[in-house]
C-alpha cells in the first residue's frame, strides 16, 4: 500500500465538537475541531521534508493517530496544547468561565488520550506527542523530531 501523502487539506469535522468555538474569544483552538490543523500540516511538511513517509489518521489503530509511520511502529499525535492539556504551556489555560465544565471535559480528554497510547502500545505502536506549541516553533520541531525519530535515518 503506497503511504503517499496527500497535501490536501479535507475538513473532516469531528462530530461531538460542535460546542467549539462557544467561548473560542481568547481559546481559539484548532486542536480537536478539524482532523487537519495547521500544527498537524506543519508536523507533515516537516517530516516529509526529512524523507519519511507515513500514513495519516489510522482509524484502525486506537485514538485514530494523526501520523502513522508503519515502518517504524510509529504513531504522532500532534497535539493542540489547550484540549490536551499541555503541561505548563500559556497555550493550555483554563476558560474563566464555566469552570466546572471546562475541568470535566479536560478530564475526558486527558483520560482518553492516555488510554489510547496504552492501547497502542499494548499492540506493539510507539504513541508520540507533539505539542501545537512545538509544532509552531521551527526550532521546537525540529528538536522534537529529533527526539522521536529513529537516529541517521532519513527515508523508508
Ligand atoms: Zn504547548
Amino acid at each position: 500500500m503506497s503511504a503517499a501523502v496527500s497535501q490536501s487539506a479535507g475538513n473532516t469535522s469531528l462530530v461531538g465538537q460542535r460546542w467549539v468555538g462557544r467561548d473560542d474569544r481568547h481559546h481559539r483552538q484548532p486542536g480537536q475541531a478539524s482532523k487537519h490543523t495547521e500544527p498537524e500540516l506543519l508536523v507533515r511538511r516537516e517530516l516529509h521534508r526529512l524523507g519519511f513517509r507515513f500514513r495519516l489518521h489510522r482509524r484502525d489503530l486506537p485514538g485514530s493517530p494523526d501520523l502513522v509511520l508503519p515502518r517504524h511502529r510509529l504513531c504522532i499525535f500532534v497535539n493542540g496544547c489547550f484540549w490536551h492539556r499541555h503541561s505548563g504551556c500559556i497555550r493550555a489555560s483554563i476558560p474563566k468561565t464555566n469552570r466546572l465544565f471546562w475541568e470535566s471535559k479536560f478530564e475526558k480528554n486527558k483520560e482518553r488520550d492516555a488510554r489510547a497510547y496504552s492501547e497502542l502500545s499494548l499492540r506493539g505502536w510507539r504513541a508520540v506527542v507533539i505539542w501545537e506549541c512545538e509544532a509552531r516553533n521551527p526550532r521546537r520541531l525540529q528538536a522534537a523530531l529529533l527526539r522521536i525519530l529513529p537516529p541517521g535515518e532519513c527515508s523508508e
